[in-house]
């Protein structure tokens, strides 16, 4: 085994990608990234982390920030209790650590929104404590790399693994880590042929011998989302149209969004709906988008609606007011990019 966490360790060195969390081994730089990437791939990451940065280059002007200043940073991201959390724990370091990111895996944990990965993954990499980080990659590079078809979806494999992991000579926690997980990600990928010929764990892979990597991870059937239809009305009103903050507390609780009623309306009851903002001119149907959630899925058609006049012109606003204050959730941007087209 010592030979391949060698072969992993120096891989990592020679060919990891240059990323910009990448460039020093700051706790903030590394937590920030790495609860971006729970929910994003890292081409995508990239350009949020910095714009993140740039707004908020540090824990004090996290913890000071405005909420919707944050939501707007995270717009895109989803998952939007985790921006939340990153707050939270933000103030706490400011009040009980002094400012100071806490340098150990048991301090780390104690943080809102933190668990057992992040706290591995930014104590390994920025402290060098002797802890192991399994995601995804990792439990498909492992279960490949022993034959192993133990279910990945039990929290049983993920703690036997984990423990497996630990028990192994590295010799640098965080580039054994890092090198693992990112092995997963550009190696010994989850969909299509993994490049078993450039691997350096390819010696004494199983899966590669027998051939049979596409029977791992093993892992339970997806369950069926459930799918609720819902009507968007877009109105429009010399250039400018509505949106509102959500509800707390809630899905996507204190985003904006467009005005929405659960069930697939005619046009004429939209039209009937419409009248709450004005007079309405006239109306047209617009795009369908299926949103998913972890959980469910919002089926979407939507209507432009030409008003006349309005009752309230400060409910209405424009593309750059909605553009540089209002957190748009991805389940509604499409909407907003087709009000763009709209007023071309
Ligand atoms: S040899 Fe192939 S299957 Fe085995 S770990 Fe490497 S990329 Fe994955």
């Amino acid at each position: 085994m010592q030979e391949y966490i060698r072969n992993l360790e120096e891989w990592f060195l020679e060919n990891k990608r240059v990323l910009p969390w990448r460039n020093d081994k700051n706790p903030y730089h590394v937590w920030i990234s790495e609860v971006m990437l729970q929910q994003t791939r890292i081409e995508a990451v990239i350009s949020y982390y910095e714009r993140f940065m740039r707004a908020l280059p540090d824990i004090s002007s996290l913890a000071k920030v405005e909420d919707d200043q944050l939501l707007k940073l995270w717009e895109g991201l989803g998952y939007y209790n985790r921006a939340r959390n990153l707050k939270k724990a933000a103030v706490m370091i400011m009040d009980e650590y002094g400012g100071e990111f806490p340098n150990t895996y048991s301090e780390i944990i104690k943080l809102p929104g933190i668990g057992e990965y992040t706290a591995s993954a930014i104590s390994s990499i920025c402290f060098g404590e002797r802890q192991v980080t399994v995601d995804g990659n990792v439990m498909r590079v492992f279960t490949r790399f022993y034959n192993d078809f133990s279910n990945i979806s039990k929290d049983s494999t993920r703690k036997m693994i984990h423990d497996r992991l630990l028990s192994f000579p590295f010799l640098s926690p965080g580039n054994f880590n890092e090198g693992l997980m990112e092995l997963g990600e550009v190696i010994c990928l989850p969909n299509g042929i993994p490049k078993c010929d450039i691997c350096p764990l390819r010696g004494g892979c199983l899966s590669y011998k027998n051939n049979n990597y596409f029977m791992f991870p093993v892992k339970d059937e997806k369950k069926v989302k459930e799918e609720i239809e819902l009507t968007v009305i877009v109105p429009i009103w010399e250039k400018k149209t509505y949106v509102r903050k959500r509800k707390s507390p809630g899905l996507l609780h204190n985003l904006y969004e467009f005005y929405n009623v659960v069930g697939n309306k005619s046009a004429d009851e939209v039209c009937e709906l419409s009248k709450e903002f004005g007079r309405v001119k006239s109306i047209k149907t617009s795009i369908c988008y299926t949103h998913v959630f972890s959980h469910k899925k919002w089926k979407m058609q939507s209507y432009f609606v030409f008003l006349e006049s309005v009752i309230c012109q400060d409910m209405f606003f424009s593309v750059s007011d909605i553009e540089d204050n209002f957190a748009l959730p991805t389940a509604f941007s499409p909407f907003f990019y087709q009000f763009k087209e709209e007023l071309k």
